[in-house]
């Protein structure tokens, strides 16, 4: 059996993620770091709508909480395997560079770029030597393609995932992994929620922000076998805002 893991599962994009996946008749594992109750909801969700569904709690930026989760997993799953995988927690600590307390820079680079090492390093061995095949997609951001003021450390996590995603596609090709980047702009999530939406919006051609289904979708067809030559590619989805 072919299981999906999606990072940050528990709310926003990874939320509407896990509901796409399992839509698409894939077992989907939603991994969560403080928030059980609404990993439990989005479980339940899936359940109850005849998907299949499962929690996993570990901070994908801790190496030996990451390996301890996994190694569990595979333990109790001798025949599966994660064949998907959405590295998709992220957090965000804006501040001017000049006022960054340095726990800030450190704890965003590694929810984000940490955490896609971490999580992606265990399971690769098995997507390309053993199964030789696999749907990597990393959450990027618009903000690690062009900067943004108050995000230096967002934007470095965010530009190296997609340094990463390149490097990491041309490694696992001949393999049949997939490994491609998703740079969303502003979407309506717990994330964005502290932001003037009804100043930024205006910035954004489509005068509004994207929904996570919106995303979701993207990521679902990557994961798809449709999308199956595709790899390395960074796909933006913000509404025309450049
Ligand atoms: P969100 O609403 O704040 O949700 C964040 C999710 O990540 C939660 O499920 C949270 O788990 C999980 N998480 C955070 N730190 C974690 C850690 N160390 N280990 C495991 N899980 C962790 O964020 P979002 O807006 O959905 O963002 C999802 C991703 O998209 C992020 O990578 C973000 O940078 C990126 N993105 C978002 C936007 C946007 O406009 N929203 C734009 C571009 C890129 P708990 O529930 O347990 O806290």
């Amino acid at each position: 059996m072919k299981y999906a893991l999606v990072t940050g599962g528990s709310r926003g994009l990874g939320r509407a993620i896990c509901y796409k996946l399992a839509e698409m008749g894939i077992p989907v594992i939603i991994n969560y770091q403080s928030n059980k109750e609404a990993a439990e909801q989005v479980c339940e969700e899936i359940c109850n709508n005849g998907g299949s569904a499962s929690i996993m709690q570990f901070n994908v930026g801790n190496e030996e909480e990451v390996t301890t989760a996994l190694d569990a997993w595979e333990r109790e799953h001798p025949e599966d395997y994660i064949a998907y995988l959405v590295n998709n927690a992220g957090i965000r600590r804006d501040n001017l560079m000049f006022m960054m307390p340095t726990d800030d820079w450190h704890a965003v680079i590694n929810t984000s770029l940490n955490g896609f090492y971490y999580v992606t390093k265990h399971l690769l061995p098995k997507m390309m030597m053993r199964k030789r095949g696999g749907r990597i997609v990393n959450m990027t951001s618009l903000s690690g393609l062009k900067g943004m003021a108050g995000q230096t450390n967002y934007s470095a996590a965010k530009a190296a995932i997609i340094g990463a995603t390149k490097s990491l596609a041309q490694e696992a090709a001949a393999r049949s992994v997939t490994v491609n980047a998703v740079a969303p702009g502003f979407i309506e999530t717990d994330m964005t929620k502290d932001l003037p939406q009804d100043e930024l919006k205006n910035l954004v051609p489509m005068k509004r922000f994207g929904k996570p289904e919106e995303v979701a979708a993207l990521v679902g067809f990557l994961c798809s076998d449709e999308a199956s030559y595709i790899t390395g590619e960074v796909i933006s989805i913000n509404g025309g805002l450049l």
